[in-house]
């Protein structure tokens, strides 16, 4: 007997028919005499549909009320997936993040776990029942419902099977497993059997939706048996994230390339250069809780330097109005601007570390479709840049080629 977490993503709850479908796997499982969790998403589209709803009373909507707002998505999944459970004659119980209590801290929409009390599911999975839980959702220490960000139905997934000692955690989606890009933008793109965890970190932290990188992380730290898989085929042994090099194959050089349309940059032109500016400027955007992804600093002959960064798109207008409200008195730059029509493409893999070259490579690949690159940033395992975002798709898509990682 073992212990499965199951989270089944917005599509694969994304009617009632789909949910029975999800029932009947959920019943084999059980059938096999294994003890199984289940995390659903919402519905597709109705977490942005709520969101947009929020937003026709308050353009920016007031983070607390949109997080209690939000989280109803997944109450009705969870009802939903219990009620097709039951009516296949499986003891089923649902849960939303608080009846667990899947503690979290308080920032609203963007909220970390902090701890999650098994008491309650052990005690029902050791009488047989199988526990639906509530994705994406916690609450906090006073009691207020919170939100692990988009996506965050992941990171509800690996949580739990970390906190419950799960034997292993499976992510059913719409695709049968982590592709060498995205196969929606890639027909050519190819499955892969496994990946290793720093290279679906890497992927996930660049833009790769298939797993909020959250999840990953804690995959990483509490080192949970994670494989992604489809919900809508039968067989398939989808891809399992491993946390060991295998010495004994040939590493590709190139795992994955990744995108992300989400980022904004922002742009301090002429300002002083004299130390402590990269402190004034960031340090206030780290205070109102902006992640901050890509930096560049660079200074010119006149002795003035010019300050790049990119945020979320959604905090870009906060960003800036922080900048000039609070740090322009202090910096005196020439010119604050933000620009949201860009995207970032990254090529990921362990195997660049023993290889030298990919840098050129992608940047000659990227020259010769006359692609303008704005900024770079590497690591040992990742190259990425930052381009306008017209020459996404097609950034891509040439890259994908180059590197030889289409389908065989
Ligand atoms: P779910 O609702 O099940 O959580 P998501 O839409 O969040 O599903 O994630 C699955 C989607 O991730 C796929 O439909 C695919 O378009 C996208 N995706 C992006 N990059 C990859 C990749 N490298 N491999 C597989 N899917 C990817
Ligand atoms: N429903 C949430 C979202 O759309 C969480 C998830 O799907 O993982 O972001
Ligand atoms: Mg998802």
């Amino acid at each position: 007997m073992a212990l499965i977490v199951q989270k089944y993503g917005g599509t694969s709850v994304a009617n009632p028919d789909r949910i029975r479908n999800v029932a009947r796997r959920v019943a084999r499982y059980k059938a096999m005499g294994h003890q199984v969790v289940v995390v659903v998403s919402a519905m597709s589209g109705e977490t942005n549909k709520l969101i947009n709803l929020a937003k026709e009373l308050m353009a920016e909507p007031d983070p607390r009320e949109l997080d209690m707002i939000v989280s109803t998505g997944e109450q009705v999944t969870v009802g939903m997936t219990a009620l097709a459970l039951i009516e296949l004659g499986i003891k089923a119980k649902s849960y939303t993040g608080a009846q667990v209590k899947i503690l979290t801290d308080d920032a609203y929409t963007k909220a970390r776990i902090l701890n999650i009390d098994q008491v309650n599911l052990k005690a029902d999975l050791d009488a047989g029942y199988v526990c639906v839980v509530a994705g994406f959702q916690g609450v906090d220490a006073q009691g207020n419902i919170t939100t692990l960000g988009r996506g965050g139905s992941d990171t509800t997934g690996v949580a739990l099977a970390a906190a419950l000692g799960a034997d292993e955690c499976q992510i059913y989606t719409d695709v049968d497993g982590v592709y060498t890009t995205d196969p929606r933008l890639v027909p050519e793109a190819r499955r892969l059997n496994s990946i290793t965890f720093e290279e679906m970190l890497e992927l996930a932290s660049q833009g790769s939706k298939v797993l909020q990188i959250r999840s990953v992380e804690f995959a990483g730290k509490y080192k949970v048996k994670l494989r992604v898989l489809s919900s809508f085929e039968e067989e398939g042994d989808g891809t399992l994230i491993t946390f060991e090099e295998e010495d004994n194959m040939e590493q590709p050089i190139i795992s994955g390339i990744a995108f992300n349309r989400d980022e904004a940059k922002i742009t301090v032109l002429g300002v002083p250069d004299k130390p402590g500016i990269a402190y004034q400027i960031l340090g206030p955007i780290a205070d109102a809780n902006i992640d901050v992804d890509m930096i560049i600093q660079n200074t010119g002959a006149d002795g003035a330097t010019d300050f790049t960064f990119t945020v979320h798109k959604n905090e870009m207008n906060k960003a800036l109005a922080i900048l000039n409200d609070k740090v322009q008195a202090h910096i005196g730059a020439r010119e604050i601007s933000g620009d949201d029509k860009i995207a970032k493409v990254s090529v990921v893999g362990v195997g660049m570390r023993s290889h030298v070259g990919i840098a050129s490579q992608m940047f000659r690949t990227l020259a010769e479709e006359g692609i303008n690159i704005q900024m770079i940033s590497t690591s040992e395992i990742k190259i990425a840049v930052v381009v306008d975002e017209k020459y996404l798709e097609l950034a891509v898509r040439v890259l994908h080629k180059a590197f030889e990682l289409e389908g065989k």
